[in-house]
């Protein structure tokens, strides 16, 4: 008897029953086989070597996908677990997951602790487990068995977690001389495993439980080779180097205080005319698209959220109310700007040759995130979006997308952004009923974002059943300098919030109809877009960007107030330049101006004095020569136009 196995190409091949994805692989190539550590079988990560189970679509998964990774860092958890074992016997075990950047197990070890050196220990006994090549091997067992097992073991954690499975459902892993109960799927052997780093330790409460015993986490990544375990650690240093909190002190940007409250940044005059200058740019490119800016108040009545189901959803999770001396009024600090924005929209009655409607707003929403989630600039419980909402008709989603799609990437152009992909998220495929609006508009809407990314020739990723129950919606996934992914530039349809607010334009057949409603923010919130974008620069910003664009370096106190003289003549072209006013040698004042990250030093000695010329360096780039102060303003201001793609 065979069987019809349906590769991703489309291909179908035939093969003897209670054949392998393994098998499938090696009969394409060795090569192929050496990287297999999962199959998916109909849509289902197995294990590569077990049987398949008849006629069924294969995939075969690597290090380069995602699932593939996932268990190849869950089978690495098993085999810390097998090291841990060995050195340190008696431990009993929690769980041990795969997570974004490799997995942890969480263990429990008695009277004992470990910490950072004991690390090399289980890295050393992780590689000469993982050397023997033990095969993860999957094993169906009774639910009395198991608990004779671990019972045996001595193991609660997992007796406990026991508990919770039925009879038949039930799945042990064996490699080498570790046992555990899974329900998989693993690699095919522990060989695939070649590099192990062990990261660090923490506390961690037993199912997440602050009354029950506190394990100890144990994080680490594997690799399968050295080389890329070796690349990961250097882009660890890097990242350590550009983190945003550490940069944002250094470069005077923000700063947190305690009195203020935490997750409540405080921009410094730096980092806030940063932000300014980024507000500005992002100000001039939407009026030239055509947005009308609105200012909404900063609070709202109750009532606001329950028409707009806000308060119903996250009620119980935002701050709390605020009470007025009137009995039973409440006001809610504003978690998002849209409510207030249909407001306006419904401040007068509109036709369809008003729309599209675009309202613009850099508004400062709060939200209240628990304080072990804060972090910097990326997490916080007051921000700034540069909001804005498109209220448009079914007819003209697409061109609105299209629109939409050039602002951001003006954005990313001008931050030096150049490797992104758009995520379309869609409806189920099978499921429409939980979503709300025609499936009419959808189908309309869910065409208009594919044609307008294929238009905008964006490399696109679709992903069915993503999609929100209130519209489909695009994001932009963009790599940073880091190789790092951030989500930016999201624009979001939406039939849910113009049906309750009832919004209405009269039609051109003088009917009544429902507009649509579209959200989007390039760069999200100012706050974490300038995270990303100091994380992704290292705080090199782009010279339109930059807090201060030169700097005059005079060679001895004789200049000093020439150098005044030329910084004042560049303001006033609109260059932001300082003087470097210390009485230090002229190389000492250049090394600090190039650590500083000065995008342009100028130089103001005897010769320059006479000629009325400044020498100019540039960072990274080294001398340009003597050039007038005019010129030299001329090259940068043309430079900063570039940037900005000639706004
Ligand atoms: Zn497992
Ligand atoms: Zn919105």
């Amino acid at each position: 008897m065979s069987i019809n196995v349906t590769l991703p190409d489309g291909s179908v091949r035939s093969y003897d029953h209670g054949v392998s994805a393994m098998d499938v692989a090696r009969s394409i190539s060795e090569g192929l086989a050496r990287n297999v550590l999962a199959a998916k079988v109909n849509g289902e990560v197995r294990d590569a070597l077990r049987p398949l189970p008849g006629d069924c679509t294969l995939q075969l998964l690597t290090w380069n996908d995602a699932e593939g990774k996932a268990t190849m860092w869950h089978s690495s958890a098993h085999l810390m677990a097998e090291a841990i074992e060995a050195l340190y016997p008696g431990t009993k075990f929690g769980i041990g997951p795969p997570i974004e950047q490799g997995f942890y197990y969480d263990i429990d070890l008695g009277e004992r602790v470990i910490g950072e050196g004991d690390f090399a220990a289980i890295e050393a006994k992780m590689k000469e487990l993982a050397a023997k090549k033990s095969v993860y091997q999957r094993r169906e067992v009774g639910k009395a068995d198991a608990i004779a097992h671990f019972t045996e073991k001595g193991d609660e954690y997992k007796l406990e977690l026991l508990e919770g499975l039925n009879d038949g459902e039930i799945t042990f892993y064996t490699q080498g001389n570790f046992t555990d109960l899974c329900r998989g799927p693993h690699i095919p052997d522990t060989s695939f495993i070649k590099a192990a780093k062990v990261m660090s330790v923490a506390g961690a409460y037993w199912r997440g439980d602050e009354k029950r015993k506190q394990l100890t986490r144990v994080y680490a990544i594997t690799f399968p080779k050295q080389k890329e375990l070796d690349e990961h650690l250097a882009l660890l240093e890097e990242a350590k180097k550009r983190d945003h909190r550490k940069l944002g002190k250094e470069l005077d940007l923000f700063t947190f205080s305690e009195k203020v409250g935490p997750g409540l940044p405080l921009w410094l005059p730096k980092g806030a005319a940063l932000r300014e200058r980024l507000v500005n740019f992002m100000k001039a490119a939407q009026e030239k698209s055509g947005y009308e800016q609105v200012a909404t108040p900063h609070i709202a009545h109750k009532d606001l959220y329950v028409t707009s189901g806000h308060y119903e959803k996250y009620g119980k999770d935002s701050f709390k109310p605020i009470q007025t001396p009137h009995e039973g009024e409440e006001f809610f600090l504003k978690p998002m700007n849209c409510p207030h924005h249909c407001e306006i929209y419904k401040s007068r009655p509109r036709s369809y040759k008003d729309l599209p409607i675009r309202y613009a707003e850099f508004g400062t929403v709060y939200r209240y995130e628990q304080s072990g989630e804060l972090h910097g600039l990326t997490r916080v419980r007051g921000f700034t979006q540069d909001d804005a909402h498109l209220f448009c008709r079914p007819d003209q989603v697409k061109e609105e997308f299209m629109k939409v799609i050039d602002l951001v990437l003006l954005v990313f152009r001008a931050l030096d952004l150049t490797d992104y992909e758009a995520q379309i998220s869609l409806r189920d495929k099978e499921d429409h009923s939980k979503y709300i609006g025609s499936d009419e508009n959808w189908t309309k809407a869910e065409q208009a974002i594919i044609d307008a990314a294929a238009e905008k020739g964006l490399r696109t990723v679709v992903e069915f059943g993503e999609a929100a129950f209130y519209g489909p919606k695009l994001d932009f996934m963009v790599k940073d300098a880091l190789g790092r992914k951030w989500q930016l530039g999201t624009i979001q349809v939406d039939y849910n919030l113009p049906e309750r607010f009832e919004l209405e334009y009269v039609g051109a057949d003088n009917q009544r109809h429902r507009p649509v409603m579209i959200h989007r923010a390039p760069f999200g919130s100012l706050e974490r877009f300038v995270a990303v974008v100091i994380e992704h620069t290292a705080g090199r910003f782009p010279l339109w960007l930059t807090p201060e664009q030169a700097i005059v370096l005079p060679i001895s106190d004789k200049y000093l107030d020439l150098a005044r003289q030329v910084a004042g003549d560049l303001k006033d072209s609109d260059i932001r330049a300082a003087v470097d006013e210390r009485s230090e040698k002229i190389g000492r004042k250049i090394r600090d101006a190039e650590l500083a990250k000065f995008p342009f030093m100028l130089i103001l000695g005897e010769k320059e004095a006479a000629e009325g010329t400044v020498s100019v360096r540039e960072q990274g780039r080294g001398d340009l020569g003597a050039m007038s102060v005019r010129s030299f303003a001329d090259l940068v201001n043309e430079r900063v136009r570039e940037q900005l793609g000639g706004l």
